[in-house]
């Protein structure tokens, strides 16, 4: 393509470029909204619109109200009908804190969560705000000095996946601190324990709370005529998010049920929509890898830092990330620093 094509080309995708995710047709009325950021922190969720016969469920809102507020537009495009359900799949504030907006823009509607997320919000949720508050200049911060110097933290040059990461996630991250100072948390109207149908006209949707993993109540979405599941963040790509509030030692058990619905698309809560199971089944041998080391370390004694030395991920850190250091980066970020800790408290709580 010559430079003047490539420039008007440049120009005609910008727009949905800004927008910042993609809207994609699964089936006749099942839209998904997936988020282009480049992979980096992972600040915003992708969302899933079901439209029924004379109403409409969302999966998951946003990490602000002005990122709801697009998807809300994006939608209204689509169809005129009101969101009656906004399903979040956990208490996770990047899938939580666009509530406000979506009841803003949809008065009649319902929230739904699982039983434990209006305590989770009140107490892990308002101290990771808080948190939030309190780090996210400083990390605003340094991501733009390290954009700017083009070094990383180790003074080593950034290579331009990693600069295009960071320079997105320092602008996310500012537009979520400036968001989230005023926002009003708006936690579920309905609540789950195990299972809820909810039928739109001659729709169904499931929503299943398959086991604790990647936090102790997450739900799933599970269209049985379509054979679509959002999954929340349980799958989460490119790499998997098991954090500090994740529950390393249930997390194989719990995606072995969620691959058990058979789906045939998948919508992660971050990263491109799957087709298969692939992807997901190397997070369940992930995370089978982590439990099983974690349970011989701590029947063994050991402590957390023993625990970490015995434990060798290498392999699926390859597999993850490739030849991509920030994969690479990322995978020690949410997978092997937390995880391992998660899990070895887990187990001796548990022993
Ligand atoms: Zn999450």
């Amino acid at each position: 393509m010559g430079r003047l094509a490539c420039l008007l080309a440049a120009l005609l995708i910008a727009p949905a470029a800004r927008a910042g995710f993609t809207v994609e047709t699964l089936a006749p009325g099942v839209i998904a909204f997936v988020r282009t950021e480049p992979a980096g922190m992972m600040f915003d969720a992708n969302n899933l619109a079901v439209i029924g016969e004379d109403a409409v469920l969302v999966v998951d809102s946003n990490a602000t109200a002005a990122s709801s507020r697009e998807v809300i537009r994006a939608l209204r495009a689509i169809t005129r009908k009101p969101v009656r359900y906004l399903v979040n799949t956990h208490w996770h504030l990047d899938h939580f804190e666009g509530n406000a907006a979506w009841l803003e823009a949809y008065p009649g509607l319902e929230i739904v969560g699982h039983e434990a997320t209006r305590g989770e919000l009140a107490g892990v949720g308002a101290r990771n705000r808080a948190g939030m508050l309190e780090s996210g200049p400083g990390l605003v911060e340094a991501l733009r000095r390290r954009v700017a110097e083009g070094r990383d933290r180790e003074g080593r040059p950034l290579d331009a996946e990693t600069k295009a990461a960071y320079a997105s996630d320092a602008d996310q991250a500012a537009r979520y601190l400036e968001a989230t100072r005023t926002v009003a948390f708006v936690p579920p109207t309905i609540e789950v324990r195990d299972r809820l149908t909810v039928h739109l006209g001659a729709r169904s949707v499931d929503v299943r709370h398959p086991g604790p993993g990647h936090t102790r109540s997450d739900l799933v979405v599970w269209l049985p005529a379509e054979r679509i599941l959002a999954t929340g963040d349980l799958v989460a790509a490119p790499v998997p998010l098991i954090g500090n509030t994740a529950r390393p030692m249930d997390y194989a058990g719990t995606l072995e049920r969620v691959l058990a619905f058979g789906a045939l698309v998948i919508v992660p809560g971050h990263g491109p929509v799957m087709r298969d199971d692939a992807y997901p089944r190397r997070v369940r041998d992930l995370a089978a890898a982590i439990r099983d080391g974690v349970r011989a370390a701590v029947a063994a004694g050991a402590t957390l830092e023993e625990t970490r030395k015995r434990i060798d991920l290498t392999a699926f850190r390859d597999a993850f990330a490739g030849s991509s250091k920030l994969r690479g980066a990322l995978f020690d970020l949410y997978v092997a620093q937390p995880a391992i800790e998660a899990a070895w408290r887990q187990a001796r709580e548990a022993g």
